[in-house]
């Protein structure tokens, strides 16, 4: 399977990664993809950057090692409100988003319908792209809600490869992910594959995530950054435009 842009990875600037943005986009381009997106954890979660940082990425040319950054942030969902902690008017400046919910970040009861409402409100959030890592058991989740809500507002579920590795924090994120592949399937949603690196040796490794493609026979017209242009054209910021 050729995915050509890694739509889930951070820097040192996150606080608890261990690479360079030079060491990230070398690395992406000599795995063979054509983009990479960084996505820094945003100021809520502990050790990790400011808003400043956000909001300065402007000076930061999109071209290195010969591929294309997308410069975003992975925001934390921080309550059932759907409420993230960057405002609008330094969202609308990034490239790309991801939204998350982080146990260390998240404000509220953590039943499936709370949760599921949390998912809900991030996703009619004209800037939020992607919802990162909706797999994990500890934020129970109901998946056909969310695929049909990702569906009609134009958001992308991400499969966390690192969800998916045996040293994952995350809880059940196997029968989860099958369980939303069925829905996104059902109701044409949709997705993104994101490694979710925290070190540029595992840019580009979906081992675990192609796995599950294969086992829920997943349509490969609706995984969005197997092509970079179809990525960039999926956002919500370029349907803007
Ligand atoms: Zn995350
Ligand atoms: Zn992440």
């Amino acid at each position: 399977m050729k995915i050509e842009i890694d739509t889930h990875t951070h820097t040192l600037v996150s606080g608890h990664a261990y690479s360079t943005l030079k060491e990230m986009a070398e690395s992406a381009a000599e795995k063979g993809l054509k983009g990479l997106a960084v996505t820094e954890h945003a100021p809520d979660m502990p050790g990790s950057t400011n808003v400043f940082y956000f909001q300065n990425l402007r000076v930061v040319p999109r071209k290195r090692a010969g591929i294309e950054l997308l410069l975003g942030a992975e925001l934390n969902i921080l309550n059932e409100a759907g409420e993230l902690d960057l405002p609008e008017s330094v969202l609308s400046l990034l490239d790309i988003t991801v939204a998350s919910i982080h146990r260390p970040c998240y404000k509220g009861e953590r039943d499936k319908v709370t949760i599921t409402n949390a998912y809900i409100h991030a996703m009619e959030n004209p800037y939020v792209d992607i919802i990162g890592h909706p797999d994990d058991s500890r934020f129970p989740s109901d998946y056909e809600i969310l695929a049909k809500k990702a569906k009609e507002t134009g958001t992308l579920l991400e499969v966390n490869n690192s969800s998916l590795s045996p040293v994952t924090f995350r809880e059940n994120a196997r029968e989860n992910i099958l369980k939303m592949l069925f829905c996104c399937k059902k109701y044409g949603t949709g997705i993104v594959l994101g490694t979710d690196s925290h070190v540029d040796e595992t840019i580009a490794d979906y081992s675990y995530a192609e796995e599950l493609i294969r086992e829920a026979d997943f349509p490969k017209e609706l995984i969005v950054n197997a092509s970079l242009e179809k990525l960039k054209a999926s956002l919500k910021r370029a349907k803007k435009l």
